[in-house]
């Protein structure tokens, strides 16, 4: 038996006792039963609502994992998935657009690169450095 037979069970037992609805008492166990009927209905509407926001929920999270995993496929596709995590890389700022690029070893080894932004040459002349920098020095001098 649900709430709502229940009451409508509570409401035929005392409609079955021909009470004399002038009576106070009376007065006040109708009064009663009609409340709970009220909250009944209530509690029902209620329950319904709630059934309808959960699907609309499930609904929500279904789509919301479709479009995170649309997101995370776009970010994997990105450039970070062009870099290859054996090599060692080094950021390099561009003197003529101020932006940095990242450069592998082996284009430092070759010695020059177009600036992907503005197409500027960048030459990494190895050649201005001293022995000793290249060698350090132990030198305090
Ligand atoms: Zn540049």
């Amino acid at each position: 038996m649900d709430i709502n037979e229940k009451v409508a069970y509570i409401r035929g037992l005392t409609d079955g006792l021909k009470l004399n609805e002038n009576d106070d008492t009376v007065k006040v166990l109708n009064a009663v039963i009609d409340l709970l009927e009220d909250l009944t209905d209530e509690i029902t509407d209620l329950g319904e609502l709630y059934d309808e926001l959960s699907e609309q929920v499930d609904e929500i999270d279904q789509d919301l994992s479709i479009v995170e995993d649309d997101l995370y496929d776009v970010e994997e596709d990105d450039d970070f998935d062009d870099f290859d995590e054996d090599s060692e890389y080094y950021e390099v700022v561009c003197p003529t657009c101020g932006d940095e690029i990242c450069v592998s070893e082996d284009i430092l080894i070759e010695g020059s690169i177009d600036c992907p932004n503005c197409g500027e040459n960048l030459a990494f002349d190895f050649s201005t450095l001293s022995a000793d920098d290249i060698n350090g020095s132990d030198d305090e001098d």
